[in-house]
């Protein structure tokens, strides 16, 4: 599609590794990071950001949509990809094609799953996602353990990753911090009862730098 519009965005790649590498500054070594890179990267192009991102050791892209993961794969891209939107179950046939990662917040999308993954005799990663407040994609916190328990259950997949996702970290502190805490006890409580999660994160951008208690094992950078 064209446009015509006289306006453009001019993006110095050099500038953009330079906030990747004041992002591993700020980080517990061994952090994990996922880039966010949804809506053609906030207008910044996705291939090319993405591109010179991923020679420099980022361990995720999330994108909102198999469409851009796609695009990321047919652009040679390797490196894992979460999908963070939300899917319909008779779009999971690309997940298995192109290795991608997907959210789910209730009971019917890992099932589906399960079901494709034992024909395919190949297991599938998902990460649950946790609605602590932020009221958008997620299952509500308190159910979250047990449908995480119920997910844990199917045997072709692979429970890579639990997050959540902040409503206002860079307006209200308070209200962060309690999200952070609910966050905390459910993955607490997870590890526990033998149910441990390699992937934990909450932190956005704002996150990331203001609240270190949300960092868990992996960050989401975005704006
Ligand atoms: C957009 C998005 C991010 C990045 O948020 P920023 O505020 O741009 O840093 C992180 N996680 C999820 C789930 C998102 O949708």
């Amino acid at each position: 599609m064209r446009f015509y519009r006289p306006t453009w965005a001019e993006i110095n790649l050099k500038n953009l590794e330079y906030n990747l590498s004041q992002i591993k500054s700020r980080v517990t070594p061994g952090t994990k990071i996922l880039v966010t890179v949804k809506a053609d990267a906030y207008g910044h192009g996705l291939i090319p950001v993405s591109k010179r991102l991923c020679s420099r050791a980022v361990d995720f892209f999330g994108v909102a949509s198999i469409d851009e993961g796609i695009k990321l794969r047919e652009a040679g891209i390797k490196t894992p990809i979460l999908i963070l939107g939300l899917i319909l179950k008779k779009d999971i046939a690309p997940l298995f094609k192109y290795n991608f990662s997907t959210t789910v917040c209730d009971e019917e999308l890992p099932r589906a799953l399960d079901n494709m993954a034992r024909k395919l005799k190949k297991r599938i990663n998902l990460q649950v996602k946790v609605d602590t407040g932020m009221g958008r994609i997620g299952v509500l916190h308190y159910d979250a353990y047990g449908l995480v328990r119920k997910i844990s259950k199917l045997k072709y997949v692979n429970i890579e990753g639990i997050f959540t996702h902040f409503a206002f970290a860079d307006l209200n502190k308070d209200f962060t911090f309690y999200q952070i805490d609910l966050f905390d006890r459910l993955v607490k409580r997870l590890n526990k009862d033998g149910i441990s999660i390699p992937l934990v994160h909450a932190a956005n951008s704002m996150g990331l730098l203001d609240y270190k208690n949300s960092h868990f094992s992996m960050v989401r950078p975005g704006l």
